[in-house]
């Protein structure tokens, strides 16, 4: 599932027709993706239009058109944005194309957990301001994250780290990433922080989002080899700091991968 620097790359990939008119759309209806979105609004409002710009926060994406049309997408589990050359057919699972003299704008989706919202209105949508700060904001800061553990204090942090109201754009990787390098074991009920703990959150948190966005958001490059990624989902996956063998569990519904020396479980 694409999480917040994946979901940059996605967005980047209709960059080439930022300026350009519209000329046409094409879309399926039917298909859930647009659930709570009239299908027949978004053609006759988008057509003819340009497109302005379009910002990601999180797992979300938000593309602005003129004469105040805004399109929302999350992506979901498998959605995908592209270019192609002007004169693109469609195929089953292109879902949503914005059709341009030089070249068409595509949403594909084969699973269709993802989502096309639209909105025409002279601001942004109310559903695009909801939500917590983003985690490059000032506002995700020790105060914000000590206020969000405690309020899901019973909760295993692994779950917490992946609430999108708290953790934005956080998904299961990134967040078995973060633990691992903050130290603590993912299966610690978020209110049982020490003080030490949440302050390496904190800053693990920026840090992987930082750098999970410099380098996958360009151009999807690999993060570095010493990043548990590359382990996690081996079978006879390794922590990168001393070798020895991970764990593997599901915790808050998520295949959970850690390693016990690492992050071991704190006794106060
Ligand atoms: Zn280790």
């Amino acid at each position: 599932m694409p999480e917040l620097a994946e979901v940059e790359f996605f967005r980047k990939q209709w960059d080439p027709g930022l300026g350009r008119k519209i000329a046409a759309v094409q879309l399926h209806p039917r298909k859930r993706i647009f659930r709570g979105s009239d299908p027949r609004k978004i053609v006759e409002h988008l057509t003819g239009r340009r497109l302005l710009r379009s910002h990601a926060r999180g797992k979300r994406m938000l593309f602005e058109f003129s004469g105040g049309n805004w399109i929302g997408i999350h992506l979901g589990m498998t959605g995908k944005l592209r270019t192609e050359p002007a004169g693109f057919r469609p195929e089953k699972h292109d879902h949503f194309v914005l059709q341009q003299t030089r070249q068409a704008l595509v949403f594909r989706d084969a699973r269709l957990f993802g989502r096309v919202r639209f909105h025409h209105g002279r601001t942004e949508p109310a559903w695009w301001r909801a939500g917590g700060p983003e985690i490059s904001s000032d506002k995700f800061d020790r105060a914000f994250l000590n206020g969000f553990l405690d309020r899901h204090g019973r909760a295993p942090i692994k779950a917490v780290v992946l609430m999108q109201n708290g953790f934005s754009g956080i998904g299961n990787w990134m967040a078995d990433e973060i633990l691992w390098r903050a130290k603590i074991a993912p299966s610690v009920l978020a209110g049982a922080l020490s003080s030490a703990q949440r302050a390496r959150l904190l800053r693990e948190t920026r840090f992987v989002a930082s750098e999970s966005l410099r380098i996958i958001g360009p151009n999807f490059s690999d993060p570095p080899a010493n990043w548990l990624i590359h382990q996690k989902w081996k079978r006879d996956g390794v922590c990168p700091r001393h070798r020895s063998a991970l764990r593997k569990g599901t915790i808050g519904g998520r295949t959970t991968a850690w390693c016990p020396r690492c992050q071991k479980i704190i006794i106060r």
